[in-house]
């Protein structure tokens, strides 16, 4: 049966194995999927190891996404953008191609919300992996204007020259931001340690949509925030989760699973529903 994996550190936690056991059953393929959680030295190795032993593709997450870009044989052009692998698979010519599609993710579970991109003016807030992978699928859908706002503004003002060829993106600190905004997403890990990204609540009006990359079984600290504040539209990060796991499921086997289904499934998993 074709092998496929996670690797993470830690990765127990992780729901890709629950997500593409149901794309599996749902698609009639045959292949099983795990997790590995190699010490953070001990990554290169073990992905070696997976792929000599006959494995056919991994999901790559934290810590480790910096890496597998080093790694692989070939880079998928969003990959290069991102500089960041989530998504390695062994083509029939034994070549590891490497492609990041957290950000496809993104705007597909985006869409699937009913927001509209194109003429928008966006705020993202964080400038990290999770930035870099999202800046290129949402610079296609033609938005009126990309600002950037990052604790560490020099981080921002790179970001924002490097993908400048692509559409309007630019840098703002925190405190000079201006808004209207139509969309906020947060890709800041500040929801992992409690916190919130130092946004202004003015910024906050009833018609933003709020998007937070992070999820869990309640409101995320920044999505209570923005409720609070009057927001009505709030989405967090799960639809993202499974709609990337989607996008690497068709670059693995060639078929695009569907998402709502299996999004459903990992509510009642998760407890949200
Ligand atoms: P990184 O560590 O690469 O970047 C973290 C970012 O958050 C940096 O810009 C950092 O700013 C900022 N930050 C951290 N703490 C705070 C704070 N207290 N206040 C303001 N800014 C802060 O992480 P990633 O980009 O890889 O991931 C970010 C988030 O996205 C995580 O929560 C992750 O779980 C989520 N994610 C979700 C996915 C999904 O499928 N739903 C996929 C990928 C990521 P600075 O530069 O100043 O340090």
């Amino acid at each position: 049966m074709d092998r496929y994996l996670v690797f993470g550190h830690p990765v127990r936690h992780s729901k890709s194995p629950f997500i593409h056991t149901l794309f599996a059953r749902q698609t009639q393929q045959e292949l099983e999927y795990g997790l590995a959680e190699p010490a953070v030295d001990e990554f290169a190795q073990a992905l070696c190891t997976f792929f000599d032993q006959g494995g056919k593709g991994c999901n790559v997450t934290v810590p480790f996404k910096e890496q597998a870009f080093t790694l692989v044989d070939q880079l998928s052009s969003r990959a290069k953008r991102a500089r960041a692998v989530n998504t390695i698979k062994l083509t029939d010519d034994g070549v590891l191609l490497g492609d990041n599609t957290d950000g496809a993710g993104l705007v597909a579970d985006l869409k699937s919300h009913g927001v509209t991109l194109a003429d928008s003016r966006i705020l993202l807030l964080g400038a990290g992996g999770a930035a870099r992978g999202a800046l290129a699928p949402l610079l296609a859908e033609l938005p009126s204007e990309l600002v950037i706002a990052n604790r560490t503004h020099t981080k921002a003002q790179q970001l924002a020259a490097e993908f400048c060829d692509l559409g309007p993106v630019t840098a703002q600190t925190y405190e000079l931001l201006a808004g209207p905004f139509d969309l906020v997403i947060n890709s800041t890990s500040a929801s992992l340690q409690g916190e919130l990204p130092p946004l202004a609540p003015g910024l906050i009006h009833a018609d933003i949509a709020i998007y937070d990359m992070m999820y869990g079984a309640t409101d995320t600290p920044f999505i209570g925030w923005a409720k609070q504040h009057g927001a009505r539209q709030t989405m967090d990060g799960l639809g993202m989760l499974v709609e990337q796991a989607a996008e690497a499921f068709t670059v693995w086997r060639g078929i695009r699973p569907g998402t709502k289904q299996v999004l459903r499934e990992l509510k009642r998993n998760l407890g949200v529903i």
